[in-house]
Order: C-alpha cells, then sequence, then structure tokens
C-alpha cells in the first residue's frame, strides 16, 4: 500500500488503541469492556463492488448505514478510497455524541486469514491476494479492527444479535454448534462453536462452498472443479439452466 497510508480521514476518529503489532502476528482486539461509544461494521463483497459501512451503538443496533454498490469489479485502491469515504459520512462529528469508535469489524467475501488479519484472496476479484487490511484499517483509524470472513462474521452475528441468540423471539436453547449458510453469488458457509467462530487448521472450516460434491465437475470461482458452489449456487443453476433450454 502506497498512496494513502497515514493521510487522515474526512470523519473524527479517537482512537483509543496502544502501539500496534507488527503485521502478520497473531492478536486479539481483547474482550470490550466500554459501556459507552461506539463500534463500526465493514463488510466488502466478494467481487469488492459492494461495499457497506454501519455505525452501531454498544447494544448493536445500527444508527447509521451507508452503501455505494458499483456495477463494475474495483481495485482493491478504489475499494479502500471508498470505504474511507463511506467512513467519512458515517462517523461525521455530530454522529458521535455518546463517546468515540471503539472498536471496528470487517466482513470480507473471501479467503480471509483471521489471525493475522490478513485477506488472502477474493475470488471474484483480482489484486486482493495477501493484503493486510487489518493492519491497514488500524493504522490509519488508530482503532482497534477485526476481519474475517463475511460468512463467519454472519454466523457469530446470528449467535449473539440474530436468530439464535438467547433474547431470540423463537425459543430455542442456545446451540453449541452453528453452521451458518450464505446464499448470494456464491455459497459461504461459517461455524461458530461454543460461541466462537471455529476457523480450522487453515482457517477454511465452515466453507461448505468449496466441498468437492463431483468428481471432475464444473470449475469454481476459486479455481477448483467440482465445488458445491460450482453445481448448486444461484450463478452455477441460472447458467446451468440457461445451457439445458439451448440445447
Ligand atoms: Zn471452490
Amino acid at each position: 500500500m502506497t498512496t494513502q497510508q497515514g493521510m487522515p480521514l474526512q470523519g473524527s476518529f479517537v482512537g483509543n488503541s496502544g502501539p500496534l503489532s507488527s503485521p502478520g502476528t497473531t492478536r486479539t482486539t481483547g474482550k470490550l469492556l466500554a459501556t459507552q461509544g461506539y463500534v463500526v461494521g465493514i463488510e466488502i463483497s466478494g467481487s469488492g463492488s459492494h461495499q457497506s459501512v454501519a455505525l452501531a451503538d454498544l447494544q448493536g443496533q445500527i444508527l447509521h448505514r451507508v452503501r455505494h454498490p458499483l456495477d463494475y469489479v474495483p481495485d482493491t485502491q478504489t475499494v479502500l478510497d471508498m470505504i474511507d469515504d463511506m467512513l467519512g459520512q458515517v462517523t461525521a462529528p455530530e454522529k458521535l455524541q455518546e463517546g468515540r469508535i471503539l472498536r471496528v469489524g470487517v466482513a470480507v467475501g473471501g479467503l480471509v486469514d483471521a489471525s493475522r488479519g490478513i485477506v488472502r484472496t477474493l475470488h471474484h476479484a483480482h489484486s486482493w491476494n495477501d493484503f493486510p487490511l487489518q493492519d491497514y484499517l488500524e493504522q490509519r483509524l488508530d482503532i482497534p479492527c477485526i476481519i474475517d470472513n463475511n460468512a463467519n462474521a454472519a454466523a457469530l452475528a446470528e449467535t449473539r444479535a440474530g436468530v439464535l441468540c438467547e433474547e431470540s423471539e423463537i425459543p430455542r436453547k442456545v446451540e453449541r454448534v452453528v453452521l451458518y449458510v450464505g446464499l448470494g453469488r456464491g455459497i459461504g458457509g461459517g461455524l461458530v462453536v461454543n460461541g466462537k467462530i471455529y476457523h480450522g487448521a487453515i482457517g477454511t472450516a465452515g466453507e461448505i462452498g468449496h466441498l468437492i460434491v463431483k468428481e471432475d465437475g464444473p470449475k469454481c470461482s476459486c479455481g477448483g472443479y467440482g465445488h458445491l458452489e460450482a453445481i448448486a449456487s444461484a450463478q452455477a443453476i441460472s447458467r446451468a439452466m440457461i445451457g439445458l433450454s439451448v440445447e
């Protein structure tokens, strides 16, 4: 990253993080003990063309959200510039009456090494390979950040604030093992075990979209063949139906 590192953002960030850890080392953001302040959530889609930035209170209520979907696949710098711009809108000083931003969480629609804060790849975009997104944002914002795959983040969100949380209107006991399946352009999957995201040995636990279901099957977005996503995603089904209609 060369062009924008260290430049101030449009919004007013008052950070509280300690010294930054060195790039690529394992770290956590620590438990949030504050009772006042805000958190920011950022989502980057698997192609980078959909980004969303939201400001929430510490109970998880979304206060402001902006999205600017693009109709093309942008490069990494374009996505980062747009997120800067959206952060500026969402965190303008008049929106932060109750305190400062305490944490930033980023959900990325690709392969993420969460323990090192790195986007390993976006299957539907180029130029993200091994991008240190967590360090990039922490250095720009001076706020502790955490990044993860978007299905993992969604899985955790469902257990904390969605259909599987203890306060959910749907009566149920709290599940110990949860598999979240995200059906979008592809098929995402996230595993939550005992309330924590389960990444597995190489960070791909729960990624059911890339399980092989058909030997020598159609090519998948990840480059493999015969994966579930290449056969059962919305894109794959419509492609198959177009093929059949031509026949
Ligand atoms: Zn695949």
